[in-house]
């Protein structure tokens, strides 16, 4: 029995004064002593945090004594321990942005068929479907459906461009989406079926539903799910785990996360804790040789350790001016 849990949730719904909302919000969170990001919108709210049972089953309980959260579908993870530092609630103009200005807030108006976790199963197999990941590429890179279409965005504002520029692929087709929890496909098939996608579906509850769902145990899920807080992943296939992530420098199989040393790069990818030394976790050769480069200042290397650092991996450092 695990002593604490990660709530993941959303709604969409009308939020007169979300600055006052927020407030209120962040108080009754501190009054429990939650951890975790919630953000508040006109359109909604969107969180995920932490606590004990204790702590987390109050939280349930008054978010749902509010009338517009009475139906809340919370995602229940059991953990050992607390998965964020701080207590965070925050106003944005919308819950999740698909910078499509006014629009969002329509999007969610409209949405795309919701399949359970079981019709989302056979659905996939259906003849003319496409499958299409709503999350970025460093999401789909860890752990995806089997056989999904992998979108090349860092950010999910940038999904609208890239469907218009890949609609070829899936106009005529069944499209079936899915995120982490739902949210980001609640809007985006609204917007699809705006483009004029006729048939669009997705997946009741995202990934993580699907991943406790017990008949299909996360089947036809290959890899692991990718998460915001401090456990990075999560196992979703409880029937024949893989793994489908490679490392970054020599595309072995591997599902740990750094981020790039480079301070102005900072980009997330996945490497094993050995060549994160030999590379000095630098993810190109310009990170590397970084003046700010963290892990050079993390191991206090000097110029020579970096220099025979790099001559071990036949790059060298630059001249000197
Ligand atoms: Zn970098």
């Amino acid at each position: 029995m695990s002593d604490y849990r990660v709530l993941l949730y959303y709604k969409y719904v009308k939020i007169e004064d979300p600055e006052r909302f927020r407030d209120e919000h962040m108080k009754l969170c501190e009054d429990i002593g939650l951890k975790g990001r919630i953000l508040v919108s006109e359109e909604g709210i969107n969180g995920t945090c932490s606590g004990t049972v204790k702590q987390t089953d109050d939280y349930m309980e008054a978010v749902r004594l509010d009338e517009r959260f009475k139906d809340m579908f919370f995602k229940i993870d059991d953990v050992d321990e607390h998965a964020f530092k701080k207590m965070y609630v925050r106003y944005r103009p919308e819950i999740v942005s698909l910078k499509l200005g006014e629009e969002d807030h329509d999007a969610s108006l409209v949405t795309g068929k919701f399949l359970d976790p079981l019709e989302w199963k056979e659905a996939m197999e259906g003849e003319n479907t496409i499958v299409l990941d709503a999350r970025n590429a460093y999401e789909y890179d860890l752990g995806h459906f089997r056989g999904a279409v992998r979108p090349d965005i860092q950010s999910f504002r940038d999904l609208p461009d890239w469907i218009k520029e890949n609609k070829e692929k899936f106009m005529d087709k069944r499209v079936l989406t899915y995120c982490t929890g739902g949210i980001r496909c609640e809007k985006l098939t609204g917007w699809l079926m705006k483009e004029g996608f006729e048939d669009v579906g997705q997946l009741h509850g995202g990934i993580h539903h699907y991943g406790t769902d017990p008949e299909t145990k996360g089947e036809k899920w290959d890899g692991k799910m990718y998460v915001f807080d401090e456990r990075i992943s999560v196992d979703i296939n409880k029937v024949d785990k893989n793994i489908v992530a490679k490392d970054w420098y020599d595309g072995k199989p591997c599902e740990r996360y750094v981020n790039c040393a480079n301070p102005e790069c900072n980009r997330q990818y996945i490497t094993s804790k050995e060549n994160e030394h030999k590379y000095l976790r630098g993810c190109s050769y310009d990170c590397r040789i970084h003046p700010w480069n963290r892990y050079v200042q993390e191991h206090n290397l000097s110029r020579e350790d970096v220099g025979n650092r790099l001559g071990a991996i036949g790059e060298k450092l630059p001249e000197m001016v």
